[in-house]
C-alpha cells in the first residue's frame, strides 16, 4: 500500500512536469508560421516505416560510417519499443504485484514477449556499453567523412553520455527486477524456472540466489523496480529540454518530411506577400520548428558537408543548434505573440526577437552553402536545411540587398543578357556553326527540344561537350531541335541565391516560349537546368516530359539505334553530381554507359548518395572562394586516390571545376576531364 501510493506521488508528480513541458513546446509549434503537410498520407506512412521502424539511414551502407553506429541505434529504438511493455508492467506492479498488461499474460502473448524483452535488454545493454567504453577511450566518431566537426559542443556529449548511462541502469534494474522474482519462486538455483522463456533474467536470478541467497535476491528485485522506474520518470522530464526529445519528435517530423520533389524550392508570393524570405524566428514554418526539436545532435550532416570540410563558416549542425537556442531563448515571446494574434491583426503583431540574420546566423555561413543536400541524405530525423538556407539568402538579397559583391554582376547578367557570364545573348547558338542542327522555329514539330543550358552554351569547355552530345543525337538519328538565339536561362542560379524575383521573372519568360513552341519533352544535358525544368516549372505552369542525356542516350544504346564500340579503355572515376544524383536519382546511367563504351570505373569513397560537391552548386560558382579552403580542390583530391586516366562527369560545372581542379595540381598531361557524352561520342566513332 505504501509503495503504490509513495509511487503513485513521484509519477504523478513527473507525467506532469512532462505533460507540462510538451504542452510548452506544442504551443511553440502552433505559434510558428503555416506550412501544409497533412497531404499524401499513405505515402508519409511509408516514409516512417521505412526510415522511422526500419531505420533505414542507420543500417544502410555508408561509405563514410562504421555501421556498427547504426546497429547501436536501431537496438535502442527497438529496444524501447519492446520494452515499454516492461515499463508498463513494471509500473503497474506497483498497484499489483501479478499486473500484466492485457494481451501479455502467460497464455497469450507472454511468454514470447519475455524472451524477446530479455534479448533485447541485452543487446540495448551491449550497445550502450560500446559507447561508454569509446566515450572513455576518446575513440573517434563512428560516422563522418571528416575530423570531428569544429565547434562540436562538449555539453551535448556530456548529456548524451548521462543519458546512455540512464539506459544501461533501465537494463540492468529490468533484469535484476525479472531475475529476482524468478530466483524468488524458487528454493534453490537448480529448481529456478522460466529459463526457457528468460534465459537472461534466469542466469541473472542464478548468479543472485548463488551470491546473496533467495530472500535478498528478492529484496534485490524490490530495489530494481524502484530504481528502473524512478529512473524512467526522470528520463521522461529530461526529455523536452535536451536532445533525447528527438525520441517524442523525430517519428512525426520523418512522418511531416517534404514529399514534393527533393529539388524544389518553395514557391514565394511575390504579388501578396509582405515580407520576403526569413529573417526572423517566427517566420520559420512548424515544420521547420519541429526540425530544431528533434536533431539528435549526432553530426552526421557536419560530418558530410563540403562547406564544413573545407573550414568554412558553416557547419549545419551548429547552424540549427544555433536557430534552435534562439527559439528556446524566446519560447515566451512566441507563444505570446500567437495568443495577441487572436486579437489584432496580423501585420500588427511584431516580430520575434531580433533579426537573425546577421547575428544568430552570419550572412557568411548562409553564403557558404553549396545547396548540394549532403546534410539532409545523411540526417536520420530528416531535417530539412536547404529550404530554411535559402529562405535567410531569400531575406538577405531581396529585403536587404545584401550580398557578396561579385553577384551584382551575376544578377545584372543574369537579367541584360540571360546568362551569368553576360555575354552577348546574340551569340548564344554560336556553339552549332556548321552542324546542321535545326530550331524549333525551323521544325516545329521536333519530337524533343534540346535544352542546351547557359554553360553548355556559352563556356568554352562546356561547348565541347554540347557539340559531343549533338553528335550522338544525330548519330542515332533522334528527331530533335534547339531555341537557338530564343533559348533562355532558366534562372536556377538566382533561385538558389535567394534573389526569387529574378528567377521567378527568367522562368517565366522561358516557360512562355516553350508554351508558344507546344514543346512536350525536353532533353538536357546540364543536371541544374535538368531539375530546375524537371521540378520547379510545374511550379509556374510549364508541366514537360524532362529526359537527361544519359537516360536518352542509354535507351538509345540498349535498342541498339546507337552503336558504340567498348574500346574506351581507361581507368575513369565517375564523379556524381549533386543535381543528378542526390536531388534526382540518376546514378546508374551514366555508369553504365561509361561501361558499355568500355571504360574500367572505379569509384571513389564518396559516390552515388554519398558523393561530395564539386563546389559550384548552389550559386557559389560565381561567389569568390578562398584560395586555400577550395571544395573543388578537394573533390579532385579524392578523384586523384583512385589513380584515374580520365574524371568523368555530367554536369557542366562540375567539368569546370573539377577541371580547374587539375589545372592547380598540374596533372592535366595525366588526367584528363572528359563529360560521359563525349566518351560515347569516342565510342560512337570507333564503332
Ligand atoms: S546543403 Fe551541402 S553545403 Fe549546404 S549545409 Fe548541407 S551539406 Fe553543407
Ligand atoms: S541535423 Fe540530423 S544529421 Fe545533423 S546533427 Fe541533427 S540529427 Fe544529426
Amino acid at each position: 500500500m505504501i509503495t503504490a501510493i509513495l509511487f503513485t506521488l513521484c509519477m504523478a508528480v513527473a507525467v506532469g512536469v512532462f505533460f507540462y513541458q510538451l504542452w510548452r513546446r506544442f504551443q511553440l509549434l502552433r505559434s510558428a508560421a503555416p506550412v501544409s503537410r497533412f497531404d499524401r498520407i499513405p505515402e508519409r506512412i511509408r516514409t516512417v516505416l521505412v526510415y522511422a521502424f526500419g531505420q533505414r539511414k542507420f543500417v544502410r551502407r555508408n561509405p563514410g560510417a562504421e555501421r556498427s553506429a547504426g546497429w547501436m541505434h536501431f537496438f535502442i529504438f527497438w529496444g524501447f519499443f519492446v520494452l515499454s511493455i516492461q515499463i508498463l508492467t513494471m509500473f503497474g506492479r506497483a498497484y499489483s504485484d501479478s499486473f500484466v498488461v492485457p494481451g501479455f499474460g502467460p497464455h497469450l502473448l507472454g511468454r514470447p514477449y519475455s524472451l524477446l524483452r530479455d534479448f533485447m535488454e541485452v543487446a540495448v545493454l551491449f550497445w550502450v556499453g560500446v559507447g561508454l567504453v569509446r566515450w572513455i577511450s576518446h575513440a573517434p566518431r563512428l560516422y563522418g567523412f571528416l575530423p570531428p566537426e569544429r565547434g562540436v559542443r562538449d555539453k551535448s556529449h556530456l548529456e548524451a553520455y548521462v543519458i546512455l548511462i540512464f539506459i544501461g541502469l533501465i537494463m540492468v534494474a529490468g533484469l535484476i527486477y525479472d531475475g529476482g522474482r524468478i530466483a524468488a519462486r524458487s528454493e534453490n538455483a537448480q529448481q529456478i524456472g522460466g529459463a526457457q522463456w528468460a534465459p537472461f533474467s534466469t542466469l541473472v536470478g542464478l548468479g543472485l540466489v548463488k551470491t546473496l541467497g533467495v530472500t535478498y535476491a528478492h529484496q534485490a528485485s524490490d530495489v530494481a523496480w524502484w530504481v528502473h522506474n524512478l529512473i524512467v520518470l526522470v528520463f521522461l522530464d529530461l526529455l523536452p529540454p535536451s536532445k533525447h526529445f528527438h525520441i517524442i519528435t523525430a517519428i512525426p517530423n520523418i512522418f511531416f518530411s517534404k514529399l514534393e520533389p527533393k529539388g524544389q524550392l518553395s514557391k514565394q508570393d511575390l504579388e501578396n506577400a509582405s515580407r520576403f524570405g526569413t529573417s526572423h524566428i517566427d517566420h520559420f514554418t512548424w515544420k521547420q520548428v519541429l526540425d530544431m526539436f528533434s536533431c539528435t545532435e549526432c553530426g552526421r550532416c557536419s560530418s558530410n558537408c563540403p562547406a564544413t570540410a573545407t573550414q568554412k563558416p558553416l557547419a549545419p549542425r551548429q547552424l540549427l543548434l544555433d536557430l534552435r537556442d534562439y527559439l528556446y531563448r524566446h519560447q515566451d515571446e512566441m507563444i505570446k505573440k500567437r495568443s495577441r494574434r487572436g486579437s489584432e491583426n496580423d501585420t500588427d503583431v511584431a516580430e520575434v526577437g531580433e533579426n537573425i540574420v546577421g547575428s544568430v546566423i552570419q550572412d557568411e555561413t548562409l553564403w557558404s552553402c553549396l545547396t548540394c543536400r549532403a546534410c539532409e541524405e545523411a540526417c536520420p530525423p530528416m531535417i530539412e536545411y536547404v529550404d530554411k538556407i535559402v529562405d535567410m539568402r531569400r531575406h538577405l538579397v531581396q529585403e536587404e540587398s545584401r550580398f557578396p559583391k561579385e553577384l551584382t554582376r551575376t544578377f545584372k547578367n543574369m537579367e541584360t543578357q540571360s546568362n551569368p557570364w553576360g555575354i552577348d545573348s546574340e551569340q548564344r547558338f554560336e556553339w552549332a556553326a556548321g552542324m546542321n542542327i535545326p530550331t524549333l522555329a525551323d521544325k516545329p514539330d521536333a519530337e524533343f527540344l534540346y535544352y542546351v543550358g547557359c554553360a553548355g552554351s556559352y563556356d568554352d569547355r562546356n561547348k565541347k561537350t554540347t557539340q559531343a552530345f549533338v553528335r550522338v543525337l544525330q548519330k542515332a538519328g533522334v528527331d530533335f531541335a534547339c531555341l537557338g538565339r530564343e533559348e533562355l536561362c532558366n534562372g536556377e542560379t538566382a533561385r538558389r541565391l535567394g534573389n526569387e524575383y529574378l528567377y521567378q521573372s527568367m522562368a517565366q519568360m522561358l516557360i512562355e516560349t516553350l508554351n508558344n513552341y507546344r514543346v512536350r519533352k525536353i532533353i538536357v544535358n546540364c543536371p541544374h537546368c535538368f531539375n530546375t525544368i524537371k521540378n520547379e516549372f510545374p511550379q509556374f505552369g510549364g508541366s514537360y516530359e524532362v529526359i537527361h542525356a544519359s537516360d536518352l542516350v542509354h535507351q538509345l544504346v540498349t535498342s541498339g539505334r546507337l552503336k558504340i564500340a567498348p574500346e574506351f579503355s581507361k581507368r575513369t572515376v565517375y564523379h556524381d553530381s549533386c543535381y543528378y544524383g542526390r536531388y534526382n536519382d540518376v546514378f546508374d546511367e551514366p555508369r553504365m554507359l561509361l561501361s558499355r563504351a568500355g571504360a574500367r570505373v572505379h569509384e571513389m569513397q564518396r559516390h552515388r548518395k554519398f558523393a561530395m560537391c564539386c563546389g559550384a552548386g548552389g550559386g557559389r560558382m560565381w561567389i569568390e572562394e578562398d584560395p586555400n579552403k577550395r571544395v573543388n580542390l578537394l573533390r579532385t583530391e579524392q578523384a586523384l586516390q583512385t589513380d584515374p586516366e580520365v574524371i568523368a562527369v555530367s554536369c557542366p560545372y562540375c567539368m569546370t571545376m573539377l577541371s580547374d581542379g587539375i589545372k592547380a595540381k598540374q596533372l592535366e598531361d595525366k588526367v584528363q576531364t572528359l563529360d560521359v557524352m563525349e566518351i560515347i561520342d569516342q565510342a560512337t566513332r570507333s564503332a
